[in-house]
């Protein structure tokens, strides 16, 4: 060991001035491991959660390089080889090749992480980490700073210098020279994956040699981004989803919307996922392990007040209490309906079920009127021979009961009555003349046909024309 520090080249990792240069480069320290296994000894000295970032550092570079390998190749880089051990757990007396340290202490300068190689001409020998906890103000970082620094360091330890960019495409640069906090895990771009395959080429060959260029700049087919993310894309129509965008490999997308989302008279109803993940809830918890893309499923429905009038287009009051539309009974007057045509089976009005004369057309929000099978027909009144018995009173009982008294031309027209069967019973001066079972389904004229006696039919005629008189002097003393 005594001669061997003598030759040892010291590389302390060195701030590089970052050139303005048309693709993101990094910088290569020259040297190399000349080994594909590096053993890694984590000491105790850090709360647990920190230590386990540190070892979690070594695992996030190999999934990086898996990542790396599978989408642009050189294979060879999946010979490199981390054993981890943390000391006072699983160390083995064996000797190491790196030495990661904690220093609960604030960092001398803004940095918040060193690594030191040992080098004995071109080939790395031994490599050491230091983390600090605490940041130059005294500050305890978090454990995922920590993990990020560890990650920065475990890229010089693997003999990468700094990058030039600060930021790829969706992160970030790992091995920009400056670490701001952040709330996400910075993994190594695929630049710095490259320049490992620079710095680790011999492995192709198995002959150990250092890498021939100090600088990596990313071929044209290789995009500059983080390794090992993946990005959830979710498709919504509707501004209400939460969740979605770059995701680390194997952890957890939370995706979630609201049921309904309501704007004015407009609103849309959740239906689910489809896309990727097919899904009816609104949460959905999804492990990432590749790109996916979520559509979400919304169905628009517009605010309806249903109006119902008679056949002829006048306004029902009261309106109809029950509804049989679309196969489920309803009992609301105002309905979110989606846009076009709606089976509309039957209502209820004043106790009688009755049919619409249309299915409900919805084209947009607001009032839409729907005719229902209620008439208003034309009611006359004939004796035998055809004709008119002026003042006679026609009571119906049906679907609904009505009252109609005819005028002298012995015509009236009858209020709303729904389609249907009635039994209309003809009345004069009190007398009834005649009762008969009609049927109402139109507006036209009803005949009804009184066969009576014409000597009774004049004695109450001229008895109903008495009253008739009587009436009108009575009013007329007023
Ligand atoms: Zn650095």
């Amino acid at each position: 060991m005594r001669g061997l520090r003598g030759a040892a080249l010291v590389l302390i990792s060195a701030l590089l001035a970052a050139e303005v240069s048309a693709s993101p480069q990094l910088e290569l320290m020259g040297v190399v491991w000349k080994k594909p296994t590096l053993r890694v000894l984590v000491k105790y000295g850090a709360p647990l959660d920190y230590i386990a970032a540190a070892t979690r550092a070594f695992k996030l570079w190999k999934a990086a390089i898996n990542y790396f390998t599978r989408l642009y190749g050189y294979e060879y880089l999946r010979k490199l080889h981390f054993e981890v051990y943390i000391e006072g757990f699983n160390s083995s007396p064996n000797g190491y090749d790196v030495i990661v340290e904690f220093l609960d202490e604030p960092s001398g300068s803004m940095e918040l992480g060193e690594a030191m190689l040992i080098a004995r001409g071109d080939y790395v020998i031994r490599a050491e980490i230091k983390l600090f906890l605490r940041d130059y103000t005294g500050v305890k970082l978090e454990p995922l700073d920590v993990l990020n620094v560890a990650l920065h360091e475990v890229g010089h330890v693997l003999c990468l210098g700094h990058a030039s960019r600060a930021h790829t495409a969706n992160g970030p640069e790992l091995m920009y020279h400056k670490y701001t906090p952040t709330n996400m895990v910075i993994m190594p771009s695929t630049l710095d994956i490259y320049g490992l395959a620079l710095v680790f080429e011999w492995l192709t060959s198995n002959r150990p040699a250092p890498p021939v260029q100090r600088i990596a700049e990313l071929p044209p087919n290789i995009p500059y981004r983080l390794t090992a993310y993946y990005y959830v894309q979710v498709i919504s129509a509707v501004d209400s989803v939460r969740g979605g965008g770059w995701y680390l490999e194997n952890d957890t997308a939370l995706l979630s919307t609201a049921d309904i989302v309501v704007r004015d008279d407009v609103r849309y109803v959740f239906k689910g996922w489809s896309g990727d993940v097919m899904a009816k809830v609104p949460n959905l918890s999804l492990e990432v392990t590749r790109n996916y893309t979520l559509v979400a499923q919304w169905v628009k429905q517009y605010k309806v007040q249903i109006v119902f009038t008679s056949a002829d287009g006048l306004k029902l009051s009261p309106q109809p209490t029950l509804l049989m539309l679309d196969g489920k009974l309803v009992n609301e007057s105002v309905l979110w309906l989606e846009p076009g045509e709606h089976v509309l089976e039957w209502v209820l009005w004043r106790g009688a079920k009755v049919r619409a004369l249309t299915n409900l057309m919805v084209e947009g929000p607001g009032a839409v009127k729907v005719p229902l099978a209620i008439w208003r027909p034309l009611v006359r009144v004939t004796d035998i021979l055809g004709l008119p018995v002026p003042f006679a009173e026609v009571e119906f009982a049906g679907p609904v009961n009505a009252r109609i008294k005819l005028g002298l031309d012995a015509y009236g027209r009858a209020p709303e009555l729904p389609e249907g069967v009635y039994e209309a019973t003809v009345a004069l001066g009190g007398l009834i003349l005649s009762r008969t079972t009609i049927t109402v389904q139109g507006d036209g004229v009803l005949t009804l046909r009184v066969v009576v006696n014409p000597y009774v039919l004049a004695l109450a005629l001229l008895l109903a024309t008495l009253i008739a008189l009587a009436l009108r002097r009575g009013a007329s003393q007023f």
